[in-house]
């Protein structure tokens, strides 16, 4: 991605108080940042194939063709050819590719917020590499620049930015993961000052899965290593990543590496969230501009690890069928797909794979902010039942995933369908089988 040499300031105006023409001004100040060479390979190779709407969740469960992927890149696309393309200038002079305006903007919230959610699908199957989810991203982008981000991802984000909470909430998460701990009768490590591991956590899970969060806690306690949390960098989601806000992204992200750099930290783990993975793992480092002095590594990984080491010892489960779902983030951008079977095969799971597995696993249909847009709900649930379908499918009597956002979307289709299948986690798993 052409964005070395950006600069972002977060420092957005208030998005009401923008007129039309500053709207498109921003929207295209922001695409033209990424024009270049990478970007020119990715627009102009399209051979359209259609095979990108075949990868896509959304098109499959409606057969509309506006869910088709490579045409959610549309407003970029537009500003490119119009502005940087080959035949630009032409273009220009003949009124052949129009600005791109306002109302099409708006037109495009939809696709880009509320029928995407980043899973990478499209990118991967496309027969001429064309990363098709990335130029959907920097369409985002240029719809947070010019103030049409969805307002509940951008108010998150900014709250988030400024308190390092997506939201208000009646007390300070720091305070809910230690009831979390002394419900659970555990020692929890929170605000020391030095340690070797930064721990954060889903907020999904603070509000919605203690269970999740006590097991984080106990396993780190059993594995004996040095870790905290931080009151300061508790939050794992970002929700400047969701709304397209590089400047919030930057912001939310420098929480936790400011965070992990005092603590003199050498591992930060992300919990079971897999776009908070791909915000810090890959976003990170070129959004800051400078090296991590630490490595990032996903909670599964670390544990596969540690098993591996001889450090983490599991007990079997009791034979039981299992279906498990491979988050997107995790295995397309990532490319973890063995550490969670290895966690399950170390446990005895009896893994009834999906037919789409691993690195073509279909999306739970709500990452990337999806989950928190009420405008998407009927047509997540829609592509959400694909999922459903796929997961019974496997005749597995249990079912698992690793990551808390996957969860609710898949607790929000259980409920919708009345779904015989608790979504249960990874961890919590790990947390049951660790032997004393
Ligand atoms: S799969 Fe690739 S080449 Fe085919 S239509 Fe989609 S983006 Fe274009
Ligand atoms: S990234 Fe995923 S959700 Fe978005 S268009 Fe591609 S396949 Fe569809």
């Amino acid at each position: 991605m052409n964005t070395a040499t950006q600069t972002y300031s977060g420092k957005a105006a208030p998005e009401d108080r923008l007129s039309p023409s500053e709207r498109e001004e921003r929207a295209m100040a922001e695409f033209a940042h990424h024009f270049g060479a990478y970007t020119a390979t990715n627009l102009e190779s399209c051979i359209h194939c259609g095979m990108c709407a075949d990868a896509c969740h959304y098109y499959i469960a409606t057969e509309d063709p506006k869910y088709t992927p490579i045409l959610k890149a549309e407003p970029f696309k537009q500003a490119y050819r119009r502005e940087s393309g080959a035949f630009a200038p032409f273009f220009k002079l003949f009124g052949l590719k129009k600005k791109v305006t306002t109302e099409q903007l708006e037109e495009w919230q939809e696709l880009l917020f509320d029928s995407c959610s980043q899973c990478g699908r499209c990118s991967l199957i496309c027969p001429m590499g064309i990363e098709v989810a990335e130029m959907i991203e920097i369409g985002r982008r240029g719809m947070a620049a010019a103030g049409l981000a969805p307002k509940p991802l951008m108010d998150r984000a900014k709250h988030q930015a400024e308190t390092g909470q997506p939201e208000e909430s009646d007390r300070p998460y720091s305070e809910v993961l230690q009831d979390i701990a002394r419900d659970h009768d555990l020692n929890v490590a929170l605000d020391k000052d030095k340690a070797d591991i930064l721990l954060c956590l889903p907020r999904t899970d603070l509000e919605q899965n203690p269970e999740s969060v006590a097991a984080m806690i106990k396993i780190f306690n059993k594995l004996g290593v040095s870790y905290t949390f931080r009151s300061d960098a508790l939050i794992a989601e970002n929700y400047g990543y969701y709304a397209g806000s590089r400047g919030l992204q930057k912001r939310i992200t420098k929480r936790i590496t400011d965070a992990a750099k005092k603590l003199g930290a050498k591992l930060v783990i992300v919990p079971e969230c897999g776009h908070a993975y791909t915000a810090l793992r890959w976003q990170a480092a070129e959004i800051l501009g400078e090296e991590l002095p630490f490595r990032v590594r996903h909670v599964t990984e670390f544990l596969a690890e540690q098993l591996e080491a001889g450090k983490l010892k599991l007990s079997k489960v009791n034979g039981e069928s299992f279906a498990f779902h491979d988050p997107c983030q995790l295995v397309r951008k990532g490319g973890i797909m063995d550490a969670p079977r290895q966690l399950m095969d170390a446990m005895g799971v009896n893994l009834l794979e999906m037919h789409n597995k691993k690195g073509f696993s279909f999306c739970c249909g709500g990452g990337g902010g999806v989950n928190d847009l009420d405008s998407a709900r009927e047509l997540r649930s829609r592509a959400q039942q694909l999922k459903l379908r796929e997961i019974d499918d496997t005749g597995a009597k249990r079912f698992l995933t690793s990551c808390s956002d996957c969860r609710v979307s898949f607790n929000e289709a259980g409920e919708h369908y009345d779904w015989n299948k608790k979504t249960e986690s990874l961890i919590e798993l790990v947390a049951t089988q660790i032997k004393e």
